[in-house]
C-alpha cells in the first residue's frame, strides 16, 4: 500500500476534491483523506452557487444541479417583496451527488481517495490517520487542510483560526418538503425579526419542497438560530414536513495567514467564505484550484503565485464585503426599510445580468443621507 505522497489534502468538500483534481492532472500523487464513508453526508448547506462567483472555475454538470434559478425575490421586514429578474443567475445544488461527483472526477484523474479515514494529527511531514479502528500515517511533501470551519489543520500547522463572536453567523436550517414555493426564485428575507444581522433564505429544491433556514450574529441577539427559525416556519409554512435539521457557522474573517512553506489552507478551512452571503462553495472550488496548481508549480521548483492568485480571486472581495458586513450589523428596520426601497428602484422591473457590490452601496449611501456618516466610516 503507498505511503508517500506529494500531496495530502484532509477533507473531500467542494475545496478539498477541487485542490485534488487539479493538482493530480498536473502530474502530481495526491492522498485525499475523508473521514465519512459517504461524501457529502452529514452536509450543513442550502446549496445554492451563483454563476457569477464561480466564473470559469468549474463546470457544473445537469446531474449536480436541483434547480435551475431564473432570479431572486427580495422580501423587508415589513413583508413587502420584490424580484430580481436574473435569468441564469445560478443553482440550487444537489450536493449529496456534487460533493462526490467532485471527488469521483478527482480520482479519475488520478488522485488516490480514502473514505472512513480520520485525520488526527501532522507531525513533521506525516499525517496520521485513524483509519479501520487504528493509528496510521502517510507523509507527504506539501498538505492542503480542507476541513470545513472547524478545521484542526489549520491547529496543527501554527495557524490562529478562531472565531469571535463578531466573526461568525450562527444557521440553522430544515430541509423541508411538503410545501408549496417558486421553483424559479431564491428567497432572501431581511428583518430583525428573521434573522438579526443576517438573513432568512428559502432555496427552492423543487415545487414542494425547498432548504429554508437563516443565519443571524450573535452580537445582535440573545436567542439562538433555531428558535427564530421555528417562529417563522409557523408562520410560512405551516404544516411542512422536516425531513433534516441542520445546524452551523459561517466565517467573517481573513486569516493573517493561510499558508507556509509547505501547507495551506483552502475552502472554509482557510476562511474564504463570503462574509456577505455566508456563501462558501464557489470560494471553496476557487481556493481549492488556485492551491492545487500552486502546489504542483511549487513541487516542480516553480515559483508559486498562491498568496497573489488568493487575493485578486477571492480576498479583496472578501475584504471589501468585511467593510459592507460592518455597516450591515449597524442597519435597523427602518434602514433597511429604506435600502429596500432603493435597491427595489434598481432592479424591479429590470432584467439584470450582473450586480457590481460597488455601485449598489453607492447608491444606497448617497440615497440614504443619515447612511452616508456611518457608511463612509465603516467602508473608507
Ligand atoms: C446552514 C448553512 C447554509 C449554507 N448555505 C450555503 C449556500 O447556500 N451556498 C454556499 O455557497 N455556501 C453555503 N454555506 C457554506 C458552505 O456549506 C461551505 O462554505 C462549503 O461547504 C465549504 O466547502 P469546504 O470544502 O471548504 O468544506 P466542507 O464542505 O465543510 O468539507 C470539509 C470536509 O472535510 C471533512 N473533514 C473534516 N475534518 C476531517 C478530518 N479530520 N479528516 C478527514 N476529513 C475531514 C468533512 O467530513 C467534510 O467532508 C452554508 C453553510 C451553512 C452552515
Amino acid at each position: 500500500m503507498k505511503k508517500n505522497f506529494d500531496l495530502i489534502i484532509v477533507g473531500a468538500g467542494p475545496a478539498g476534491s477541487a485542490a485534488a483534481l487539479t493538482a493530480a492532472e498536473r502530474g502530481v500523487s495526491v492522498l485525499l483523506l475523508e473521514e465519512h464513508s459517504q461524501i457529502g453526508t452529514p452536509l450543513a448547506c442550502a446549496e445554492g452557487l451563483s454563476r457569477s462567483t464561480l466564473k470559469e472555475f468549474l463546470d457544473i454538470r445537469p446531474e449536480w444541479v436541483a434547480r435551475e434559478l431564473s432570479g431572486s425575490i427580495i422580501r423587508n421586514p415589513k413583508g413587502t417583496e420584490f424580484t430580481i429578474e436574473y435569468p441564469g443567475v445560478g443553482w440550487v445544488l444537489d450536493r449529496k451527488r456534487f460533493d462526490p461527483g467532485l471527488a469521483e472526477i478527482a480520482v479519475e484523474k488520478g488522485a488516490v481517495l480514502k473514505k472512513s479515514v480520520k485525520a488526527i494529527g501532522i507531525q513533521d511531514n506525516e499525517v496520521v490517520v485513524q483509519e479501520n479502528g487504528s493509528k496510521n500515517t502517510y507523509s507527504f511533501k506539501y498538505v492542503i487542510g480542507a476541513d470545513g470551519v472547524a478545521s484542526k489543520v489549520g491547529v496543527w500547522v501554527g495557524i490562529d483560526t478562531r472565531l469571535s463572536l463578531s466573526e461568525i453567523e450562527v444557521c440553522a436550517e430544515y430541509r423541508l418538503s411538503n410545501i408549496v414555493v417558486n421553483p424559479e426564485y431564491a428567497y432572501l428575507i431581511f428583518g430583525s425579526k428573521y434573522a438579526p444581522g443576517g438573513y432568512a433564505w428559502i432555496f427552492p429544491k423543487s415545487k414542494t419542497s425547498a432548504n429554508v433556514g437563516l443565519g443571524l450574529s450573535p452580537l445582535k441577539t440573545k436567542d439562538n438560530a433555531k428558535s427564530f427559525l421555528d417562529r417563522w416556519l409557523e408562520e410560512e409554512f405551516p404544516g411542512a414536513r422536516i425531513d433534516e435539521k441542520i445546524f452551523g457557522g459561517v466565517s467573517a474573517k481573513i486569516l493573517k495567514r493561510f499558508s507556509g512553506r509547505n501547507f495551506s489552507l483552502i475552502g472554509d478551512a482557510g476562511r474564504f467564505t463570503d462574509p456577505l452571503s455566508g456563501a462558501g462553495i464557489a470560494n471553496g472550488i476557487k481556493s481549492g484550484v488556485i492551491a492545487g496548481r500552486n502546489v504542483a508549480r511549487i513541487l516542480r521548483g516553480q515559483k508559486s503565485h498562491l498568496e497573489g492568485e488568493m487575493k485578486a480571486e477571492i480576498l479583496d472581495e472578501i475584504k471589501w464585503h468585511l467593510r459592507v458586513r460592518n455597516v450591515y450589523l449597524k442597519l435597523t428596520d427602518d434602514d433597511f426599510l429604506e435600502v429596500f426601497r432603493i435597491a427595489e428602484k434598481v432592479f424591479a422591473g429590470q432584467t439584470i445580468t450582473d450586480i457590481n457590490t460597488h455601485h449598489l452601496v453607492k447608491q444606497i449611501l448617497l440615497s440614504c443621507p443619515h447612511l452616508l456618516k456611518l457608511g463612509f466610516r465603516l467602508l473608507f
